[in-house]
């Protein structure tokens, strides 16, 4: 995966972004139009302020403290690494916006808030691989959902319910998380085009994976 992509995949939703803007002009009970809002600058910084705050207080209260950007495998790591600046960094976060124009579609820019857990959360998880610069000291390097618990499927039988989960080969390869599945009908009978945050991979439907639980 490229570091775009990596860094696409933590970027906020179209919901993700009405969210913010709510909270930015003060938590209206009316959603604010998407297109027309205007935010200050005043506005945006005081958002970077209090999302440092959270940020911050979350790690003082879970030490050692692990982080997980959000979006693809759950890659675990430790507060200190360089991977995790940008989204604990808040100002970072938002550099691209705050040098800008102010304009509402470029909140699409933000990094999204990292997840910040302690060893017990962590350690929790069904899956997840430890960074590979940090190392952070855990019980796995690499823990895989148990994956015979899990029954293979057929790749057309994917539905929105299984979107956003981690997805094996049936001999526990991980393929990353299911982003999305698509089914057309050609001459040769079905095409299924499954895509994951790591690859996309084309067949004919009969394709099987096993999908992870829901944490
Ligand atoms: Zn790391």
């Amino acid at each position: 995966m490229s570091d775009s992509a990596a860094a696409g995949a933590e970027r906020l939703t179209e919901a993700d972004i009405r969210q913010l803007i709510q909270d930015i002009v003060g938590g209206e009970p009316d959603v604010p139009d998407y297109g027309s809002t205007v935010l200050s600058l005043e506005d945006m910084r005081a958002q970077v302020q209090r999302e440092q705050h959270l940020v911050d207080s979350e790690l003082r209260s879970k030490d050692p403290a692990f982080v997980m950007t959000d979006g693809g495998v759950r890659r675990v790591h430790a507060q200190s690494c360089f991977h995790v600046r940008h989204v604990i960094d808040r100002e970072e976060a938002w550099r691209y916006v705050l040098a800008g124009p102010c304009r509402v579609r470029d909140l699409g820019f933000v990094q999204k808030m990292p997840k910040i857990l302690n060893r017990t959360e962590v350690e929790a998880l069904n899956s997840y691989v430890t960074c590979q610069a940090c190392s952070p000291t855990l019980d796995h390097t690499r823990k895989v959902w148990s994956i015979n618990a899990g029954k293979p499927m057929r790749s057309v039988s994917f539905g929105v319910h299984h979107i956003g989960r981690e997805i094996f080969t049936p001999d526990g390869g991980s393929l990353g998380v299911l982003v999305s599945h698509q089914r057309t009908i050609v001459e040769a009978g079905v095409r299924s085009i499954t895509v994951t945050s790591e690859t996309t991979i084309e067949g004919d439907g009969s394709e099987m994976y096993v999908v992870a639980p829901k944490d």
